[in-house]
C-alpha cells in the first residue's frame, strides 16, 4: 500500500487529513490486497484533493473500481452539505448520467440458437457509433420536454410501459432539471443523438444468468438461472458533454468570487446556493433526464427486435432496474447533526440504497434496490442489492463497474482488435463494433477483474451479490 495510507479494516483504507494540504475530512477507499497493485497514486491524490472542498461531509470516498479521472477519481463519492456545500462538474463527469439498466426476458440460453443473427439485428436497429443518427424526429420543444420530464416523456411517447418509470432510480427524472442554462449548442448536439448508444465503453449486451447467490432476492428481481437478459450502458451523449464543458468554463472563475480555493483547476465548483451552482445543477439534471430517455428508447428498440425475432410480448420483457453512475443529487442522509440534506456526487459510483427506504421501488423495498455492475465484454457482470451498511458508511453507494487498469491508448497497442474479437468468439462471445480499434480499446484486459472488485464491496457489506451474468454477445459503439 502507498505510504501514509492507514488500514481501517480488511478492505477499507484511510487517507488521513494532511495527506495533501487543506483537507477538511479524511479520505476513505475500499480495496483488497489482491487489487492493491491496480491502485494509482494519482487517484488517491485526487481523492484527497476532493476532501479540501467546502461543506464535504465525513469522508471523501472511493470504491474498489477507483482510477484517476477529471478532478475527482472515477469510483468517487462525496456528499456536500445542502447549505454550506458546493457542486462540482468534476464530481459528475462529462457523460452526465451515464448509467446501466437490465432488461429481463422469458428466453433461456438455449433459445439463442443464432447469436450472430440476433446481434446483427440489434446492431441494425440501435443506432451505434460516434456519428450514429437518431431515428427520432424531434422538435426543439420535444427535446426540452424530454429534459424536463425524463423517462415519463418516453413512456408517453410510446417507448415503454408505466412500470419502466418506477424501475429507474429517481423514477427516471430529476426534478431540479432546468433547460434555461442548457446552451443552444448542447441542444444542437443532443437533437440528432437521442436514442443512440454512442461509442467507446458504451454497450448493449446479451447476457445469461449463470449463477444465483441469493435465490429469494433473485426471485424478487425477476431473475432465474439460465435466463437471458439485456444490459444497456450509455449516457447523455454530446448533450451532457456540452453541458459539462459550458459550465466548467463558468465555474473555473466563479469559485474565486466565493472565496473558495481549490487544489486542482479540475475541481472547479460553486456553492450549491449560488447562481452559478444552481445553473449547473439545473442543466446537469436536464442532461440526466435526457440520458434516462436515451436508455429508455434503446430498451424499446431491443424489445421490438425480440418481439419480431421471438414473438415475445412487450410486457414479458420487464425492466429490472436502471441506475445512474455519473450524477449529483440531493438526498437525505444521517449525520452527526441528525438527518440532513446533501448533494451526493457519484462519479463512477452507484447508489446502493438498502431495504425499507421510500426511494426503493415497492417491489424491491423489502430487499433493497437492485445494483447493476458491468464487468467487461469478456467477464462477468453482476446484480447486487443495496444494504443498510452502505447507508451508514458510503451515503448509500457502491462501485459502478470493474474500473480501468489500462488507458485506451495502451490497450490499443497491447492486442489488435481482431485478435480480441477472435479470442472472445472462442469463449462463445460474439462481438459487433463499428471498428476493430474500438474493440481493442475495450479489451477485457483493460479492466480490473470484476469478480475481485465485486468481492470487495461484498466483504465491505456495501452491496451483496444476487446473480452473476455471463456475456453471450456484445454491441460496442
Ligand atoms: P464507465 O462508465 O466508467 O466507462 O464504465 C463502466 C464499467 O463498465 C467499466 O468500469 C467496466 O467494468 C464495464 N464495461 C466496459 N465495457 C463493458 C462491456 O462491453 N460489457 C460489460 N458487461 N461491461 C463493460
Ligand atoms: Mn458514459
Ligand atoms: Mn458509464
Amino acid at each position: 500500500m502507498l505510504a501514509g495510507i492507514q488500514q481501517i479494516d480488511e478492505v477499507e483504507w484511510e487517507v488521513p487529513v494532511g495527506y495533501v494540504p487543506g483537507m477538511r475530512v479524511p479520505g476513505r477507499f475500499f480495496l483488497s490486497d489482491d487489487l492493491a497493485e491496480t491502485l494509482e497514486p494519482d487517484a488517491v491524490h485526487q481523492l484527497a484533493n476532493v476532501a479540501c472542498l467546502p461543506g464535504i461531509e465525513r469522508y471523501s470516498l472511493a470504491m474498489p473500481d477507483i482510477h484517476s479521472g477529471y478532478g475527482f477519481p472515477i469510483g468517487g463519492v462525496a456528499a456536500f452539505d445542502a447549505e454550506s456545500g458546493v457542486i462540482s462538474p468534476g464530481g459528475v463527469g462529462y457523460d452526465i448520467n451515464c448509467g446501466v439498466r437490465l432488461i429481463a426476458t422469458p428466453l433461456r440460453a438455449d433459445d439463442i440458437t443464432q447469436p450472430r443473427a440476433l446481434i446483427e439485428e440489434l446492431f441494425r436497429t440501435v443506432p451505434t457509433g460516434v456519428g450514429a443518427e437518431s431515428s427520432l424526429r424531434l422538435s426543439h420543444h420535444d427535446l426540452a420536454a424530454m429534459m424536463t420530464e425524463g423517462v415519463r416523456w418516453a413512456v408517453e411517447a410510446g417507448y415503454g410501459v408505466e412500470n419502466d418509470i418506477s424501475h429507474c432510480e429517481e423514477s427516471g427524472r430529476l426534478d431540479a432539471a432546468d433547460t434555461a442554462p442548457v446552451s443552444k449548442k448542447a441542444f444542437q448536439r443532443g437533437m440528432p443523438q437521442a436514442g443512440t448508444l454512442g461509442s467507446g465503453n458504451h454497450f448493449l449486451e446479451i447476457q445469461e444468468v449463470d449463477a444465483v447467490f441469493d435465490p429469494e432476492t433473485a426471485e424478487a428481481f425477476g431473475l432465474s438461472p439460465g435466463q437471458i437478459c439485456f444490459m444497456v450502458h450509455c449516457g447523455s451523449r454530446g448533450l451532457g458533454h456540452q453541458v459539462c464543458t459550458d459550465h466548467l468554463r463558468v465555474l473555473e472563475s466563479a469559485h474565486k468570487r466565493y472565496g473558495i480555493s481549490i487544489p486542482d483547476r479540475q475541481l472547479a465548483c460553486a456553492p450549491l446556493s449560488s447562481p452559478e451552482g444552481e445553473a449547473y445543477f439545473g442543466a446537469m439534471a436536464a442532461a440526466a433526464n435526457y440520458a434516462w430517455v436515451n436508455r429508455q428508447v434503446i430498451t424499446h428498440q431491443v424489445r421490438q427486435v425480440l418481439q419480431r425475432m421471438f414473438g415475445i410480448a412487450y410486457e414479458e420483457m420487464p425492466l429490472v432496474y436502471d441506475v445512474a453512475h455519473n450524477v449529483a443529487k440531493m438526498e437525505e442522509h444521517s449525520s452527526e447533526r441528525g438527518r440532513r440534506r446533501f448533494c451526493v456526487h457519484r462519479k463512477g459510483a452507484t447508489r446502493a440504497f438498502g431495504p425499507g427506504l421510500p426511494e426503493v421501488p415497492a417491489a424491491y423495498r423489502s430487499v433493497g434496490q437492485p445494483v447493476i455492475i458491468p464487468g467487461s465484454m469478456g467477464s462477468h457482470s453482476y446484480v447486487l442489492h443495496g444494504t443498510a451498511t452502505a447507508m451508514e458508511r458510503t451515503f448509500g453507494s457502491t462501485c459502478h463497474g470493474a474500473g480501468r487498469v489500462m488507458s485506451r491508448t495502451k490497450a490499443k497497442k497491447a492486442t489488435p482488435g481482431s485478435e480480441v474479437r477472435k479470442h472472445l468468439l472462442e469463449q462463445g462471445i460474439v462481438v459487433r463494433a463499428t471498428s476493430d480499434a474500438a474493440i481493442a480499446e475495450e479489451a477485457p484486459e483493460a479492466y480490473k477483474e470484476s469478480d475481485k472488485v465485486v468481492d470487495v464491496v461484498r466483504r465491505a457489506g456495501l452491496s451483496l451479490p444476487v446473480v452473476r451474468l455471463r456475456p453471450l454477445g456484445v454491441i460496442k459503439g
